[in-house]
């Protein structure tokens, strides 16, 4: 699936599920929340597969439910402790679903890819194809989001998680 829908799979659900909670859009937050969830896997595994060769292919690593869940499980637990509940879940429904949307012809007739489950499985090696052109681009607007994505991550978490008190 292209990036715009994973964005468009992870933002309608959550967009429905505000709307008909709360009659009203998602706030900023949340569309933001959903969409770099939409996006997280491709950001995180392209990169490492095509450009650096750390992973056996580009659809394993946050694209996995071993990593993935985890990963939802860490952003789900720092969102409710600073009260950030509904963000931090329409991250993880991004996430969530991006890999279903990448396999979803497989899902659809029963197969189910080792990917979903690597590392507990093993995967195809399969470096760039179909990507080529786009890697070196890719590669570059990963580093900027993710760059930008860790420095508001690093001053929220100064924020938010103090150093209790000595003495
Ligand atoms: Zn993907």
């Amino acid at each position: 699936m292209s990036p715009l829908s994973h964005v468009l799979a992870a933002l309608v659900p959550v967009a429905v599920y505000v709307a008909s909670r709360d009659r009203r859009l998602p706030s900023r937050r949340v569309v933001g929340a959903a969409t770099l969830g939409g996006v997280f896997p491709d950001l995180v595994d392209k990169p490492l597969a095509h450009s650096m060769f750390l992973l056996p292919n580009g659809r394993v690593g946050v694209h996995s439910l071993p990593v993935a869940l985890p990963l939802v499980a860490v952003v789900l637990a720092y969102g409710w402790r600073t009260g950030r509940v509904r963000a931090a879940a329409a991250f993880g429904v991004g996430v969530v679903l991006h890999p279903a949307g990448d396999w979803h012809a497989h899902l659809l007739y029963g197969s189910f890819p080792p990917h979903l489950v690597w590392p507990l499985a093993s995967v195809p090696v399969k470096h760039v194809p179909g990507w080529s052109a786009y890697v070196p681009a890719w590669t570059a607007f990963a580093t900027a989001v993710l760059g930008a994505t860790a420095l508001v991550m690093l001053r929220d978490l100064r924020r938010h998680v103090r150093p209790k008190a000595s003495g």
